[in-house]
């Protein structure tokens, strides 16, 4: 959390020069309310303290001690009336918090996000975290080893760039190369990257899957994906968060949902290195079905699923023989 406080108060400082003031008791009354309407919409009603300390820039404590109620006047970074129109974005529209405060807290960084692009998920950061673990283990002999060859490793279908960014924290010297559909995602994801200063080591391509990575055949070290893998049918069904804001081109997997993966597990050995790692999230419930997919696939060996921080199982990795 430290990291993103101090990321904030950067770029919070120019603002609160501006500066909007509104009376600490009428902040308070709203704010009483506000958690009152969260939780009448079965909306968790630390969202509105998120979105305040986000957008109107109130620190953690004056919101935990209520100390902002007897100020004359607190300082916020946007209108009050602004504060209170998203709000009521929250809890009318059900828009996701992340995209009223254009961000998202994901692992060490502070990712921007807007619809164009899923809102990156905690359960996602164990992709990261499986990578770290899989190229220690004897199966991911990379040929030739380093320091002769740079390791390459691919995230497809960015979207925020939360991967690519998670990559290129975990494995300093390597480079990644980012693709999307999505020229809007890309965007998004290009930013991220300068924000962290890492458009360096992650390059971006706007295309399907591994298309554009042409040149990398047989080279990468990593490909690592969170592919929509949602059974079209099922959209609908999604919390209304999900189904009306998020993109479907993030979410649509196709009839049973598992399109793209059987795309990604066709496609991945030819641009795979021997020891090289194919990782990617799925959905519950489709462990089995993807097991058999790659088995039959026949270039990889072992093949592994991952549970997630509630155990169930979510995460496919697979060592290309
Ligand atoms: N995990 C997302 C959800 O909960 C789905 C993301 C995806 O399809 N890759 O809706």
């Amino acid at each position: 959390m430290t990291n993103f406080d101090s990321f904030s108060n950067k770029l919070s400082s120019p603002l609160l020069r501006r500066g909007f003031v509104v009376s600490g008791q009428v902040l308070w009354e709203w704010w009483q309310a506000a958690r009152q309407e969260a939780n009448t919409a079965s909306i968790p009603s630390t969202e509105v303290d998120w979105l305040v300390q986000e957008l109107a820039g109130l620190d953690r404590l004056a919101l935990r001690l209520e100390t902002f109620k007897t100020q004359p006047q607190v300082r916020l970074e946007i209108p009050f009336v602004e504060l209170q129109k998203l709000w009521q974005k929250r809890i009318q529209e059900r828009v996701p918090v992340q995209y009223l405060a254009g961000v998202a807290p994901w692992r060490q960084f502070r990712l921007k996000v807007s619809p164009a692009v899923l809102i990156p998920r905690p359960e996602t950061e164990v992709l990261i975290d499986l990578a770290i673990a899989a190229v220690t283990t004897p199966e991911a002999q990379f040929t030739p080893p380093l320091p002769l060859s740079i390791p390459h490793w691919a995230d497809l279908g960015t979207g925020s760039g939360a991967i690519a960014l998670g990559l290129a924290g975990a494995f300093p010297q390597a480079t990644i190369h980012a693709v999307d559909c999505s020229q809007e995602a890309l965007a998004i994801a290009q930013h991220n990257a300068e924000t962290y200063h890492l458009q360096n080591r992650i390059h971006f391509y706007q295309g399907s899957w591994l298309q554009p990575l042409e040149h990398l055949k047989g080279q990468l070290s990593g490909i690592v994906s969170n592919p929509p893998y949602i059974p079209s049918d099922l959209i609908s069904e999604l919390q209304p968060e999900v189904a009306q804001h998020e993109p479907h081109l993030a979410l649509d997997g196709g009839v049973d949902g598992l399109d793209c993966i059987r795309h990604l597990v066709a496609t991945a050995p030819v641009y795979l290195q021997p020891g090289g790692i194919l990782l990617f999230e799925m959905m519950a419930g489709q462990a089995i079905a993807v097991t058999d997919l790659l088995h039959q696939q026949g270039s990889y060996h072992p093949i592994q699923i991952y549970p997630d921080l509630a155990g169930i199982d979510r995460f496919a990795l697979a060592f290309r023989k």
